[in-house]
C-alpha cells in the first residue's frame, strides 16, 4: 500500500489524482486532502477516499469543515500549518496546489525528505535553486507531473543527463496558435481558457494561451534535469501527441507519446517505478495520421523570451516573473487588463527589479509578496 496526500485535491490535477487513487483501492490509501476554500467538495472527498486529515488552508472555514466532517473520525485542521502536516502525512504527496501558495507546504515535504509529485510548477519557478538543494540535503525526491517533464523523465529511464545534448520541450501553442496580433489584443477570459487539447485550471490554461506556461516549464526543466537554459529547446506541436523528447549525444532522439489527459503522467508518477492502468484513451496514430512541429513565434508570445531571460539572469528574475505573471493573470480573468498586457505587466517589473534570490524560504515568500504588491500597483498603467 502507498500511502497518498494530495495539496489541491479540489482542483483540476487533484480531481484527475483521486480519480485514478479511487479506481485502485488494493495499491493506494489516502492519508490527507487539502483544499483553498471548497468545504463541501473536500469534505466529501475526505469521507469517500477514508483520508486521516482534510485541510481546508482558509483558517475562517474550519468550523464549516468541522461540521462536514462531524461524525466521521476525519481530522479538520486549516491555515500553512496543518498545510505542512499534510504535505508531511504520506510516502508520495501530489502537489497540485496553483502558484507560489503551494510552495511553504511542498518545501516542508521536501524538508522531510518526502517523494513529491510536482505538478505546481510555479513553487519550483519561485524557490528553484532552494528546493534543489534541500531536496539534495534530506533525499527527497522530486518526481515530475507536468507532461512535459513526466515524458522526459520517461524518456530518461533512470539517467542522469550526462549523455544529453539537448531536451525538447514541445508545446501546444494555445488557443491563439494562429492568431494575429491585432486579434490577441482583444481576447476575453473565456477565450483564453478554452484550451484546444487540455481540460485544465483556469490560471494554467491563461498561462497556455501566452505561452507563459512554456516559460515556466522551461526554467522548471532546468532545475528538474540540471540543463542549461540553452540545452533546452522549444517547439510547437498543436496535436500534443509527443509530450517532449530527450536528444543524446550519439544523435538518438526519444520520445514520450500518449493522448493528452492528465491521468497518463499523474499515473505514472502514482505507481512508479511499477505502471497502473488508466482510463485514458488510447492514442491512435492512424487517426492522428500527422505530427506537426513549428517554431514559436517571439513577436506574438514575448512571454518565452521573457522566462528564458530571467533564467538566463537568474537570481530572484525567475521568482518576479512568476509573481507578476501571477497577478496579470488575476487582473486578466477579472477583465482588468487586456490579454497583451500579461507579458507587458511582467516584462516591466523585470526590468524594475533585480535582486538576488532570497536564503530561505520566509524570505522568499517575502521577495514574492513584495513583487505581487508592485505589480498591482502598475496594473492601473495597463488597464483595459
Ligand atoms: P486548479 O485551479 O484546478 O486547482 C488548484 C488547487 O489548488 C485547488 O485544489 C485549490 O483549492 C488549491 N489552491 C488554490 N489556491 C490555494 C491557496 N492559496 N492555498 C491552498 N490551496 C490553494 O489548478 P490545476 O489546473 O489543477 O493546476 C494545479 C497545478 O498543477 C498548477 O501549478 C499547474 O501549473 C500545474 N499543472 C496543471 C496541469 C493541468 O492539466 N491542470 C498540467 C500540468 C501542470
Ligand atoms: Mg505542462
Amino acid at each position: 500500500m502507498k500511502r497518498i496526500a494530495i495539496l489541491g485535491a479540489t482542483g483540476s490535477i487533484g480531481r484527475s489524482t483521486l480519480d485514478l487513487v479511487e479506481a485502485a483501492p488494493e495499491r493506494f490509501e489516502v492519508t490527507a486532502l487539502t483544499a483553498a476554500t471548497s468545504v463541501a467538495q473536500l469534505a466529501e472527498d475526505a469521507r469517500r477516499t477514508r483520508a486521516r486529515l482534510a485541510v481546508i488552508a482558509d483558517e475562517a472555514r474550519l468550523g464549516e469543515l468541522r461540521d462536514a466532517l462531524a461524525g466521521s473520525g476525519i481530522a479538520a485542521a486549516a491555515g500553512e500549518g496543518a498545510l505542512a502536516e499534510a504535505a508531511t502525512s504520506a510516502d508520495l504527496v501530489i502537489a497540485a496546489i496553483v502558484g507560489t501558495a503551494g510552495l511553504a507546504p511542498v518545501m516542508a515535504a521536501v524538508r522531510a525528505g518526502k517523494t513529491i509529485g510536482l505538478a505546481n510548477k510555479e513553487a519550483l519557478v519561485s524557490a528553484g535553486a532552494l528546493m534543489m538543494d534541500e531536496a539534495r540535503r534530506t533525499g527527497a525526491t522530486l518526481l515530475p507531473v507536468d507532461s512535459e517533464h513526466n515524458a522526459i523523465f520517461q524518456c530518461l529511464a533512470g539517467q542522469d543527463c550526462d549523455r544529453v545534448s539537448r531536451l525538447i520541450l514541445t508545446a501546444s501553442g494555445g488557443p491563439f496558435r494562429t492568431f494575429s496580433a491585432e486579434q490577441m489584443a482583444t481576447v476575453t477570459p473565456a477565450e483564453a481558457v478554452a484550451h484546444p487539447n487540455w481540460s485544465m485550471g483556469a490560471k494554467i490554461s491563461v498561462d497556455s494561451a501566452s505561452m507563459m506556461n512554456k516559460g515556466l516549464e522551461l526554467i522548471e526543466a532546468h532545475h528538474l534535469f540540471a540543463l542549461p537554459e540553452d540545452r533546452i529547446d522549444i517547439l510547437v506541436h498543436p496535436q500534443s501527441v509527443i509530450h517532449s523528447l530527450v536528444e543524446y549525444a550519439d544523435g538518438s532522439m526519444l520520445a514520450q507519446l500518449g493522448s493528452p489527459d492528465m491521468r497518463v503522467p499523474i499515473g505514472h508518477i502514482l505507481a512508479y517505478p511499477e505502471r497502473m492502468a488508466t482510463a485514458a484513451r488510447r492514442l491512435d496514430l492512424l487517426q492522428v495520421a500527422r505530427l506537426d512541429f513549428e517554431a514559436p513565434d517571439p513577436v506574438r508570445f514575448p512571454a518565452l523570451k521573457l522566462a528564458r531571460e530571467a533564467l538566463k539572469r537568474g537570481g530572484a528574475a525567475p521568482l518576479t516573473l512568476n509573481a507578476a505573471n501571477e497577478i496579470a493573470v488575476e487582473a486578466f480573468l477579472a477583465g482588468h487588463i487586456h490579454f497583451p498586457a500579461i507579458a507587458a505587466l511582467v516584462e516591466t517589473l523585470l526590468t524594475a527589479m533585480d535582486r538576488p534570490l532570497p536564503q530561505t524560504i520566509p524570505e522568499v515568500l517575502a521577495l514574492d509578496a513584495e513583487v505581487r504588491d508592485a505589480a498591482r500597483a502598475r496594473l492601473g498603467d495597463f488597464a483595459a
